[in-house]
């Protein structure tokens, strides 16, 4: 069996939600924000099921944090015990605290391999769907992005994760399919 069938396969054996979530990501690329993912599951997912299904993914190696404090965490896998993965996301202002990997604020499949096959799974006509509803939740943040620069008193209770996925937002990774 090629490489590519055998992490197919291993993405078939998992639960229907944690390949639906999976499936979803691939579309935004190796590297991709919670709220992004969030933005274009379906509308009936709750906050605690995708959170869920987040830490289930990071625990069996699918997704990692890809904050630049995590990448340069080695991890070792010397006692032959599953490593508990957790979130190192840097906020704007440089702090960053260890979280369980449900609230993990940027995310990145662990290989492009692991990305390019979701996506291959994925049918050709869920996709188009999936381009545009990240596209506009995209401009939506974009303006956001925009009115908190000209704003930089808002006390708002999500101000730094705001801020956080705004200093994300110019190297976004994503690539529309246009048709
Ligand atoms: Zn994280």
């Amino acid at each position: 069996m090629p490489f590519v069938g055998m992490i197919q396969a291993r993405i078939d054996r998992m639960e229907e939600f944690d390949q639906l979530v999976i499936k979803t990501a691939s579309i935004l690329g190796m590297t991709f924000t919670r709220v992004l993912l969030w933005a274009i599951l379906p509308s009936g997912t709750t906050p605690d099921s995708f959170g869920e299904a987040l830490q289930r993914l990071a625990d069996s190696g699918i997704f990692m944090c890809s904050s630049p404090a995590s990448r340069s965490q080695k991890t070792s896998t010397t006692s032959g015990k599953a490593q508990t993965v957790t979130c190192l996301c840097t906020l704007a202002d440089g702090s960053s605290n260890e979280k369980p990997m449900r609230e993990c604020l940027l995310l990145r499949f662990q290989s492009g391999s692991l990305q390019e096959t979701a996506y291959q799974m994925l049918l050709e006509n869920a996709r188009k769907p999936l381009h545009k509803k990240a596209a506009l939740f995209l401009e939506s943040m974009a303006h956001k992005c925009q009115v908190m620069s000209h704003n930089d008193n808002d006390d708002h209770q999500d101000f730094d994760e705001l801020k956080f996925l705004c200093s994300l937002t110019p190297g976004w990774p994503l690539t529309p399919e246009s048709s």
